[in-house]
């Protein structure tokens, strides 16, 4: 009896390590909707679903080709996670780290789109999630040894206190750097970069603002450091974001160079991956594909009602 039980248990536990194993990876050709579908799941429940689980394991599933996406700005990311260089003469800047094996990814496709990865001055990043900055301490070593590194104050602790806590990415964390405060312009090579403290995602995230240049026109482009509600520790940290949210639709109406597109952290957010399928078949005088103002307006209101609503549940939790 006792030896037939082990049996059974011994073949229920080969069933679901098979289950697991033929579980597909939501997307193996990078489309938008699946892997937006399932982190609005994950974000409303806080329980990831089986196949994104099974999607953010390493495969090659993550690897898309790098590409220009504007005379100055480069994608060197992975599907789900962006990585922008931009580019100068005198040198460039990187945003965000990737992590794991995908770090050198990204210096691959830095190399393939012809650049230098020795020739990035200054690398600024997001939040301290740990596919944001989970290659940070492989850039110090293999860029540049003069290569700045900057982040919140509270961004670079977050990191730290990441880097050894994650339950499935743990990684190496570097010394704080520059300390980002918000509204301060820094620079790499001839690129300024201007950081925003946009709390919310974590308490930590900026977001950066800079110049992207498409022949004779120059639009101040701005990448939101943090999208979604993941890892929420309380009804202050749901404020937090909504004010950071008001914020940035504010940069895209007032001040002397206003907000004028969105360049994500993650691509299928704003379907990034399929809109710059368009940069291939674009004649001259074609408006660019990635200038997309209503896009990114509505994006933040979309952003903004999902975290009202967050808000009521959070505010509820902590009333009971
Ligand atoms: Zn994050």
């Amino acid at each position: 009896m006792k030896l037939r039980f082990r049996y059974a248990a011994a073949a229920l536990a080969l069933l679901s390590a098979e289950a697991s194993a033929q579980e597909q990876p939501l997307t193996m050709k990078c489309e938008s909707s699946p892997l937006m579908n399932a982190f609005t799941v994950f974000s409303e429940t806080g329980r990831m679903p089986p196949d994104l689980i099974k999607y953010l394991g390493d495969g090659p599933w993550h690897k898309i080709e790098p590409y220009k996406a504007f005379d100055n700005v480069y994608y060197v990311g992975i599907c789900w996670v962006s990585a922008w260089l931009i580019t100068s003469p005198n040198g460039h800047v990187l945003i965000d780290t990737l992590y794991g094996p995908y770090t050198s990814q990204m210096l691959g496709n830095i190399r393939a789109l012809g650049f230098d990865p020795k020739d990035i001055k200054l690398v600024v990043v997001t939040h301290g999630h740990f596919d944001h900055a989970g290659g940070i301490s492989q850039l110090r070593s293999e860029l540049a040894p003069g290569t700045r590194f900057a982040m919140t104050e509270e961004g670079w602790r977050e990191g730290a206190e990441e880097s050894v806590s994650h339950p499935r990415f743990p990684w190496k964390m570097i010394e704080p750097d520059i300390v980002l405060s918000d509204g301060q312009t820094v620079t790499g090579g001839d690129v300024a970069i201007q950081a925003f403290e946009t709390p919310g995602h974590t308490m930590g995230t900026a977001s950066f603002a800079f110049d992207a240049r498409d022949g004779v026109r120059t639009y101040r482009a701005f990448t939101v450091g943090g999208l979604g509600l993941n890892r929420i520790r309380g009804p202050e940290q749901v404020e937090a974001f909504i004010a950071s949210l008001k914020r940035i639709r504010v940069l895209t109406q007032d001040g002397a160079r206003p907000v004028e597109l969105h360049l994500t952290t993650h691509g299928f957010s704003t379907g990034l991956t399929e809109a710059k399928e368009l940069l291939k078949t674009r004649q001259p005088g074609d408006p660019h594909p990635l200038v997309d103002l209503p896009g990114f307006r509505k994006q933040l209101d979309e952003l903004q009602a999902g975290a009202e609503k967050r808000l009521d549940a959070e505010r509820h939790k902590k009333a009971n």
